[in-house]
């Protein structure tokens, strides 16, 4: 079978992409060498839904964070995403951030957002009562959001598959061969797979991929950020995201609440050159301490639950890489470095128009699958287990299975069985956060092991 559109990649930008197409009347293919959706940069970040304030304004990056800031804020309000609008503080600790102050705010409306306020250094403390002592003003960025990392991915995907997409996990696609009658064949590790039009959605392989089709136009380099994870305890210290101010290395070390009732104090920002370098390290750890010394020392005071390093597809080029040969019927999607989970829709929606643009018929499909409901995850609203008629109707929501996160076995089951289901228990953690709390799995991994067991001998083969 030919497929019209090939996505290569499952993480934030592809599942969007494919979400968008699934809507029209093609033959859409999502594919990815993961054995779940949302396995690369994409499950590893600071989950911030960026409003774009400090972006470079007129660049194509600025213009798709701020319109997928509204598209995805939109979506999760429909599908249930967890996402909370905490807002941010942005604190100047020197003098020269301070006289930085007014330029960021000026390049705040030159991106089109225009609710930035100074504060005073007093305004600063009462903001944010527990921040470490020597801050001298600060400008608030009342729409900055936590938004939960993971459920996008699957969502994106779920609503695609609903709508006809083909999901193609473990291929990883080895070598591309472009055919002059109009296909493009792509040599995967599970067999050729064809098609008529190829989006490279590869995050960090995505140079690797350009090159396969002739091109040399980038490297991605991984940039990677590690962050500490603080137990819930902390929480109350933290209500807000609070920023650094942002330097040439870029958007700097934040704290920042998260959906689940964490604190995460991060990211690090390292070249490497290897792309699955995404253990963390001693120095990244000795780096975050320091800094979150100076920034709350209290929260030092609390537990570190865990630690984790994402990689971001860094690029030599300042904005985006997003390009179409039509001689090739190929679209780069590239260089989506630290905003991707803001912007997936709206690149999305960009990638769409392209395709226009470059002669493909796409013609709206007349019935389209409603966005799922997805499971909530988040403490914005009733977990499952606080839920008695969603108990009395399914008692294996009132059986807990993860005590730290209060996992039941109605949502494990429902994730194993789901449109895109979860196959292992990195699957089962992203869709329900089960071994995700402070024991880290040692009390609850072995019965989140024996539901995954349970279910595959349940599941024909
Ligand atoms: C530390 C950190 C903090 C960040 N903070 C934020 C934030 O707060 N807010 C925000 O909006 N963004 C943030 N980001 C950026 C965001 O996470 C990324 O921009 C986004 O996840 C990129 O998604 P993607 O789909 O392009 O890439 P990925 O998620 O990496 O997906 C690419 C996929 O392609 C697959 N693939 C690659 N090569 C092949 C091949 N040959 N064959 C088959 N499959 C292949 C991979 O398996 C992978 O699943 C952060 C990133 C990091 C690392």
């Amino acid at each position: 079978m030919t497929y019209d559109i090939t996505i290569v990649g499952a993480g934030v930008v592809g599942t969007a992409i494919a979400r968008a197409l699934s809507r029209y009347d093609l033959n859409v293919a999502l594919l990815d060498a993961a054995n779940d959706v949302g396995q690369g940069t994409s499950k590893a970040n600071t989950a911030i839904l960026h409003t774009g304030f400090d972006a470079k304004p007129g660049t194509l990056e600025s213009r798709l964070v701020r319109r997928g800031y509204q598209l995805l804020a939109d979506y999760a309000a429909r599908t249930g995403i967890p996402l909370e609008r905490t807002g941010a503080v942005l604190v100047a600790w020197t003098e020269e951030e301070l006289a930085n102050l007014p330029a960021l705010q000026d390049k705040a409306v030159a991106n089109g957002y225009e609710n930035c306020q100074r504060l005073t250094a007093e305004e600063v403390y009462a903001a944010v009562p527990d921040l470490g002592p020597g801050a001298l003003g600060g400008l608030s960025v009342p729409d900055e959001s936590i938004i939960c990392p993971w459920t996008p991915s699957i969502a994106y995907a779920t609503e695609a598959v609903d709508n006809g997409a083909t999901l193609l996990l473990e291929h990883e696609v080895r070598a591309v061969d472009v055919h002059p009658g109009g296909t493009t064949t792509l040599h995967t590790t599970q067999g050729p797979v064809t098609t008529r039009w190829l989006i490279n959605a590869a995050g960090l392989g995505a140079d690797v991929l350009d090159r396969a089709l002739g091109h040399d136009r980038f490297t991605v380099t991984p940039r990677r950020g590690e962050l500490l994870v603080f137990d819930k305890l902390a929480r109350p210290l933290v209500n807000k995201i609070v920023l650094p101010v942002p330097s040439k290395l870029g958007k700097g070390v934040l704290v920042s609440p998260t959906v689940y009732g964490n604190v995460m104090l991060g990211p690090t920002a390292e070249d490497l050159d290897d792309k699955t370098a995404t253990g963390t390290s001693e120095g990244g750890f000795e780096f975050l301490r320091t800094k979150g010394e100076k920034l709350m020392p209290v929260l030092f005071e609390e537990e570190v639950t865990t630690a984790y390093a994402g990689l971001r597809a860094a690029i030599d080029h300042g904005d985006y890489l997003i390009d179409t040969d039509p001689d090739q019927r190929y679209l780069l999607v590239g260089g989506i470095r630290s905003t991707g989970l803001t912007s997936s829709m709206a690149i999305a929606e960009h990638v769409e128009s392209l395709l226009q643009d470059a002669g493909l018929t796409m013609t709206a499909k007349v019935e389209v699958a409603d966005p799922p409901l997805m499971p909530n995850i988040g403490e914005h609203a009733p977990r499952p287990y606080e839920r008695g008629d969603l108990i009395a109707q399914d008692p294996a929501f009132g059986e807990i299975v993860c005590f730290c996160e209060r996992v039941t076995a109605g949502e494990i089951r429902d994730a194993l069985t789901a449109t895109v289901p979860a196959v292992d228990r990195a699957g089962v953690s992203k869709r329900t956060r089960a071994t995700n709390g402070r024991c880290q799995g040692f009390y609850c991994g072995a019965n989140v092991d024996a539901c995954i067991t349970k279910h595959l001998q349940g599941a024909p083969r």
